[in-house]
């Protein structure tokens, strides 16, 4: 059994990678709560437009993109996240490939985030989307080497975008978490974010059940730590 960290560290700027609309407040919405309201500067890059997030048959791809996108404004403002860049990739054809890669590589070097946060692309227990594992593993390649070293994409530099070496990567939606974050008080925050997202969850409001189901998943993550909601991360932190 893998040991399990607490992560205390409030870092100055940090920067979430997520595939689709609510992704980002399922994976990290307490931590992120929790940071901007220590005075983190929190960056969320959305890949996708979620173009292909709906079950109901009378939905079109415009439509659900325009609510998806409000949606997921009125998640960030709940956090405190006040930017968001949406890359516009379509929702399921999201590939690791140069494109992607040197747009998450000049977006690190002009941000430049201690902290990163994406899905794990290394998920072996279950199902995962396919955007998912291409962006966590790109992500992952964007920070280490290609950010950090000066050769890789050298047309990005120039007076204020200059190689950058973040210092952590936290992937969620992992196996073996080795990290835990504290998010006790801020755990209504991060559900209040997700009811935000109504076309994708559907009866997530105070005292639903979906909320206790939620609340009590947070509760059993730091059943061996001392507070009462954490969140679990698979983290690496960079080389020198
Ligand atoms: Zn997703």
């Amino acid at each position: 059994m893998n040991k399990v960290k607490e992560f205390n560290f409030i870092p100055k700027k940090a920067m979430v990678i997520f595939a689709h609309p609510d992704d980002a407040e399922i994976g990290t919405g307490g931590t992120i709560a929790k940071w901007c309201n220590k005075g983190t500067e929190v960056v969320y890059v959305l890949a996708t437009t979620g173009s292909s997030g709906s079950n109901d048959p009378s939905m079109t791809s415009n439509k659900i993109v325009n609510i998806r996108s409000k949606e997921q404004d009125e998640a960030a403002k709940v956090l405190g996240v006040k930017e968001i860049i949406e890359l516009g990739y379509k929702d399921g054809e999201l590939e690791s490939n140069k494109q992607l890669l040197s747009d998450l590589v000049f977006l690190i070097r002009k941000f430049k985030p201690e902290s990163v946060f994406t899905h794990d692309p290394f998920r072996m227990s279950g199902f995962s989307h396919k955007d998912h594992r291409n962006l966590g593993i790109t992500v992952m390649d964007s920070i280490y080497p290609y950010s950090r070293d000066h050769l890789h994409f050298p047309e990005q530099l120039n007076e204020k975008i200059k190689p950058h070496k973040a210092k952590n990567l936290f992937f969620w939606g992992c196996d073996l978490p080795n990290t835990i974050i504290d998010v006790t008080g801020y755990e209504t925050k991060k559900i209040e974010s997700l009811s935000k997202h109504k076309s994708q969850i559907q009866g997530l409001s105070v005292g639903s059940s979906k909320e206790k189901g939620m609340l009590k998943r947070l509760h059993n993550y730091a059943s061996n730590h001392p507070f009462k909601y954490g969140e679990l991360f698979r983290m690496i932190e960079a080389r020198d």
